[in-house]
């Protein structure tokens, strides 16, 4: 059995308790590899690592990339920003007027490269990007301990299925008549019926 469950709903009529707090769900996760499934609840399986881990798609994981490098632009240009503003602050108490156009030039190149307004607004798109394809996420692996115990689990339903099978065919093999007279019934001591 492979460690890997999908997420899936169900219908409200089939709703089951969830493994952890056994509130009725109609979340599901499924593993075809076994099959095994069980049902949980939406918040037990969000943030909960010791129960069970989201396996995030690559195009997720491009997507958080690239939330971290636009972090590092965000916080630059906050920081060229209020760099500049300081520079600018500085720039009236000592005007110089030879080094003004220089200065000048500096300011309007950093801000056609880093508006910190569109670096921003470029961060916040991500962050939605990264937002919505962690819900679209529906793969899981469980944490060792939840997944040990499910194949324990297993184990243990085939062993009591084989048992059953077993017992039955003990029992298709006896022919009914035989059955009978093999059993005593133990009587009832002290039964009216019998004595009279
Ligand atoms: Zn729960």
């Amino acid at each position: 059995m492979i460690n890997e469950y999908v997420a899936r709903k169900v219908a409200t009529k089939d709703m089951q308790p969830c493994l952890i707090c056994s509130k009725p769900t109609v979340t599901v996760l499924y593993n075809a590899s076994g099959p095994d499934w069980l049902y949980t609840c939406d918040i037990h399986l969000h943030d909960n690592p010791q129960f069970a881990i989201p396996i995030h798609s690559i195009e997720y994981q491009e997507a958080v990339d690239k939330l971290r490098r636009l972090k590092l632009q965000v916080d630059k240009a906050s920081v060229k920003n209020s760099n500049s503003w300081d520079g600018w602050v500085s720039h009236l108490f000592n005007k110089k007027p030879t080094k003004e156009d220089h200065n000048e030039e500096v300011s309007i190149e950093n801000n056609e490269a880093d508006e910190p307004e569109d670096v921003q607004k470029k961060y916040n798109q991500q962050l939605d990007l990264v937002a919505n394809l962690q819900k679209k996420t529906r793969k899981y692996q469980l944490s060792d301990t939840t997944f040990n115990s499910r194949i324990e689990r297993r184990k243990n339903q085939q062993r009591m299925l084989e048992r059953r099978k077993k017992e039955q065919e003990l029992y298709a093999n006896t022919d009914p008549q035989e059955l009978a007279t093999q059993f005593t019934f133990p009587s009832v001591p002290n039964n009216p019926v019998s004595k009279s």
